[in-house]
């Protein structure tokens, strides 16, 4: 099988890696994110390096953003309006293309996460499905019908608007919202309420029980409007592993029986979950990307 390489590239790290598969990641490696001059060419040097010997068949590149997925757009492959310090209207598959000589996919970093996890991970057989992450931001992605979401651009499901708990005054940390979701229950919303950093907070904090009632709203959301036949929760706050039993009481509670589905009504353990590939989704992800430009039906 030819060899890929995968750039999950997040506002903080970059990671990057060449292999095939999840059994088979040759080299890894890991750097802070700064200016996007210097990262891009930290990849390409890692991707030259690697490969001699084996010509890589393709790169994907899974990208916090906004970003511009559409191969039609005279921008494709670049970061958009990103609030990140210097990152706004960046070419980042263009000259990964260029030096490498390669076909470059590109995607958001949670619809690459998606893929991952459907190709190899918990979501292998399903059509319809998110991915979201709750870290820095939130982020959601995933497949419609087996296809990547893009749509209008791509969606932006950190951005909902929900019902404040009556009893947080909190007003939110979205530089465009307040208090969106994102706004309500990313790390930096936690750490601004509660005064200390999210991963520092015990795990009988009533932090948690704010947290798990805003997730529980998004997905209700998510739920009734993309009816996705699971839904993979990822990211650093996502590793408080007793959130995921809070979320699903809530959600089951919220939607009170009108989704007459036994995947949420019965089997709700199986249908709100961690992702099965962990702290490498996002990398994996990129290499699926990367997969895909070689066979697009995978
Ligand atoms: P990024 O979003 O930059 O890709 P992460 O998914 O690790 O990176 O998200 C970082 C955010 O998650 C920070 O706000 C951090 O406080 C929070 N976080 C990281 N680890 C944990 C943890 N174990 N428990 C709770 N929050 C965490
Ligand atoms: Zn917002």
């Amino acid at each position: 099988m030819p060899l890929f390489g995968g750039i999950e590239a997040g506002g903080t790290k970059f990671v990057c890696a060449v292999g095939t598969r999840p059994q088979d990641l040759r080299a890894t490696i890991h750097f802070a994110t700064t200016t996007p001059q210097e990262s891009i060419a930290r990849a390409i040097a890692f991707f030259e390096e690697q490969s001699k010997g084996e010509v890589l068949a393709a790169v994907g590149i899974a990208s916090f953003g906004p970003v511009d997925p559409d191969p039609a757009s005279p921008t494709f492959g670049n970061i958009t309006t990103t609030p990140k310090p210097g990152w706004a209207s960046t070419d980042f598959a263009g000259p990964i293309r260029r030096a490498l000589g390669v076909p470059v996919g590109f995607d958001t970093d949670v619809n690459g996460a998606a893929l991952g996890e459907h190709r190899w991970g918990a979501a292998q057989g399903l059509d319809t499905f998110i991915y979201l992450t709750i870290g820095t931001g939130i982020g959601g992605g995933g497949l419609v019908n087996g296809q990547p979401m893009h749509g209008l651009i791509h969606p932006e499901m950190g951005h909902i608007r929900l019902p404040r708990h009556p009893d947080d005054p909190y007003p939110g940390a979205c530089p465009y919202h307040g208090d969106c979701l994102e706004g309500m229950a990313a790390g930096p919303a936690l750490e601004g309420r509660w005064g200390q950093a999210a991963e520092s907070l015990p795990a009988d904090h009533p932090a948690w029980e704010l947290e798990a009632h805003y997730l529980a709203f998004g997905l209700v959301s998510f739920i009734c409007t993309l009816s996705p036949q699971r839904i993979v929760m990822g990211g650093g706050v996502m590793e408080q592993s007793h959130l995921f039993p809070e979320i699903r009481r809530r959600v089951q509670a919220l939607l009170n029986g009108y989704v007459q589905a036994p995947e949420i009504l019965e089997n709700v353990d199986e249908y709100i979950v961690p992702p099965a590939l962990g702290s490498q989704a996002g990398v994996l992800g990129a290499i699926a990307l990367a997969q895909r430009e070689i066979n697009p039906e995978r």
